[in-house]
């Protein structure tokens, strides 16, 4: 923990933050650090992360509860309905299990935790004044049906062949390729879509919403306007064109929608014995939602720094953010 070690006035701030300024953890970072990038890829692949589990849980799902190509090649109430109670599932499983670990069994107590203050409670800013409520009801209404009806389009346009598609056997090297890329073009895109609903039009009526979640918790990742939604959740669209396969799918859903919940619980990492077992969220986002015009994408990926909307947690930064907002507004 950093916080005498680089003291720059933002540990008052803050209960937990890691040292600052923000290291450069880009994977795109000029001239490339090929030590940099074997660590990341072994962080990210060859270790059981975020990822690797996702697509473990991906393949499950793929074999033993969604709906075959076969069967979503024809559209019928059934199967649309059978992954939209899968998808609800995921949802309560894994962000009310951070939920229930983080916040109600205080598992680790605000070890790692950025945020001093606990989800608020009798605030009439919320639904149902209790912001987890809130969060969970635009997550699991809104939310899961969006996913599901992006994911059960997208089914029915591969089971009929209209789009393409491809399998391990005959691809294996793309199969794979296109698990390491996916999580990369996601970022893209959701670094583009992020800055249009930055936009004061788009911020005052859609974005606000997420928002609201200044103090994020599990349930917030996913908490959004049913407008922000369908644009986050455009991203699927990308194996209309480029050929994939429904464990891709099922990846990119557990991606967008449950691991959202991953990378808003408040907290860093898990801690596993007191050690480091699993990178749970990030301070860039969490400055985001702090400082709001700053840090749109992730920080695996260089855009803020090449657009000059990179906070790195400096007090700095933070006046940069704030002359940034003032002027957008001004505007
Ligand atoms: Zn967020
Ligand atoms: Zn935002």
């Amino acid at each position: 923990m950093s916080k005498d070690a680089n003291d720059t006035g933002m540990s008052k701030e803050w209960n937990y933050h890691p040292d600052l300024p923000l290291a450069d953890p880009s994977i795109f970072s000029w001239p490339p650090r090929p030590k940099f990038l074997v660590l990341w890829f072994a962080r990210n692949w060859l270790m059981l992360s975020e990822r690797v589990m996702m697509v473990i849980l991906a393949v499950a799902l793929w074999l033993f509860a969604y709906p075959s190509l076969e069967t979503s090649s024809t559209f019928a109430f059934g199967w649309v309905f059978q992954i939209w109670i899968i998808n609800i599932a995921l949802m309560l499983v894994i962000a009310g299990g951070l939920h229930w670990y983080f916040y109600m069994r205080e598992g680790q107590g605000k070890t790692l935790k950025f945020d001093h203050r606990d989800q608020a409670k009798g605030n009439r800013l919320w639904n149902f004044a209790n912001q987890v409520h809130d969060n969970m009801f635009w997550s699991l209404t809104s939310g899961v049906a969006q996913l599901t009806a992006f994911q059960a389009l997208t089914m029915w346009l591969m089971g009929n062949g209209y789009i393409p598609t491809i399998t391990p056997g005959e691809n294996p090297v793309w199969f794979v390729l296109a698990l390491i890329l996916l999580p990369i073009w996601s970022a893209f895109h959701f670094y583009w879509v992020h800055r249009l609903l930055h936009v004061p039009f788009f911020y005052k009526h859609f974005h606000i919403l997420h928002h609201r979640n200044v103090n994020i918790g599990p349930w917030s990742g996913f908490s959004m306007h049913p407008v922000e939604h369908f644009l986050y959740l455009s991203t699927l669209c990308i194996h209309w064109i480029v050929p994939s396969h429904p464990i891709h799918l099922f990846f990119h859903v557990i991606y967008q929608g449950p691991g959202a919940a991953m990378t808003h619980t408040g907290y860093e990492d898990l801690l596993i014995k007191d050690k480091p077992r699993l990178a749970l969220g990030t301070f860039y986002h969490q400055l985001h939602h702090r400082y709001y015009e700053c840090n749109y994408g992730n920080q695996e990926m260089p855009w803020d720094r090449w657009f000059g909307t990179f906070h790195d947690g400096s007090q700095v930064g933070t006046q940069a953010t704030k002359e940034r907002r003032r002027k957008m507004y001004q505007a």
